[in-house]
């Protein structure tokens, strides 16, 4: 089967020298749901921005659904919608006017791209505002907006750069919900991130960037079955020396009145408690310490950082 994105040997060196990517390969499969993850700095908008033609390539080949971007870029740009990072509409137009002038670029006739627009304002609770200037839109409205004008040519390939950012947990969690309806009806969607959990949730494969390079490429269950263990910390009511230990847990004391507790994966929480409870420790709060993701991908760009 034809990949919905192929990406070979691309590399971005900016006018300021900057070598923003050295060489990236990278393969999306027509169907997926893909993040590619990175810091700040990364990469990932200049990688974003080179498909939708948005940036220009030092050198490296693109190719969407099997169409060098090269030979057939019009042709391309038809297969895909683009959320960029920042807010790049006219903020004195009107938002039903943004989203149906989009589709004027790909020859959708006025009718056709009204109805469009109508679809996906509506699904993405905006059409009460359609008739205001963007300029009045919150910042998840003038997301959601970029998110309806990037779907409004029926695209069968979605990227979104860092489609969250900003945007408070509530509206996050719809979005999420929107994006996902879209890939179970078919569409390929590549998403950029920072937030882990936002990958985690709702990505089949991974790519994470840094420096212009992929350190890692994998589906996401397979990189998250190298997080053996969760850390909690949790604060205990007096003070204790010490504790006895505890199979399949890891205690430590972190100062009198504070545990950390690694549980691996397979084991409960609940011989932990078990284990306090008959050792007389009463616990007041507990929270965990990192979100496992985080931790893993935070290692991976360490080392990469230091060579390794
Ligand atoms: P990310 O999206 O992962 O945060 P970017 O692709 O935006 O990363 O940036 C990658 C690197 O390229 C950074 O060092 C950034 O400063 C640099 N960079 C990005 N855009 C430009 C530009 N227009 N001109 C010069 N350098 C740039
Ligand atoms: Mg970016």
């Amino acid at each position: 089967m034809v990949n919905a994105l192929e990406i070979k040997d691309l590399k971005k060196v900016y006018s300021n020298d900057v070598e923003a990517l050295k060489g990236i390969d990278l393969e999306v499969q027509k169907g997926d749901f893909f993040a590619l993850l990175g810091p700040n700095g990364a990469g990932k908008s200049t990688a974003i921005n080179i498909i939708v033609d948005l940036v220009t390539k030092t050198s490296g080949q693109i190719k969407i659904f099997g169409k060098d971007l090269d030979q057939n870029l019009e042709e391309a740009k038809m297969h895909i919608g683009i959320v960029p990072q920042e807010f790049n509409f006219n903020i004195f137009e009107k938002v039903m006017d943004i989203v149906v002038q989009q589709a004027g670029y790909y020859g959708i006739d006025k009718a056709t791209a009204k109805k469009s627009a109508e679809k996906y304002l509506k699904q993405l609770d905006l059409w009460e505002k359609r008739n205001e200037v963007s300029r009045t839109l919150s910042g998840g409205q003038k997301r959601r907006l970029m998110i309806a004008r990037a779907l409004v040519h029926e695209p069968e390939l979605l990227i979104l750069d860092e489609p969250t950012a900003g945007v408070d947990i509530e509206i996050r969690r719809k979005m999420w919900e929107f994006v996902k309806n879209l890939n179970q009806g078919g569409r390929t969607i590549i998403l950029t991130t920072h937030y882990l959990e936002e990958a985690e949730n709702l990505c089949r494969n991974i790519a994470i960037i840094d420096q212009g390079q992929i350190i890692e490429n994998t589906s996401m269950k397979s990189f998250l079955k190298n997080v053996e263990n969760e850390l909690y910390i949790f604060d205990i009511k007096g003070t204790i020396k010490n504790l006895p230990e505890l199979r399949h847990c890891n205690l430590k004391m972190l100062d009198e009145t504070t545990i950390e507790a690694e549980v691996s994966k397979d084991h409960t929480l609940n011989m932990l408690f078990e284990h306090f409870k008959k050792n007389n420790v009463e616990i007041v709060s507990m929270r965990r310490k990192t979100a496992r993701l985080e931790e893993l991908f935070m290692k991976l760009v360490d080392n990469n950082k230091n060579g390794n």
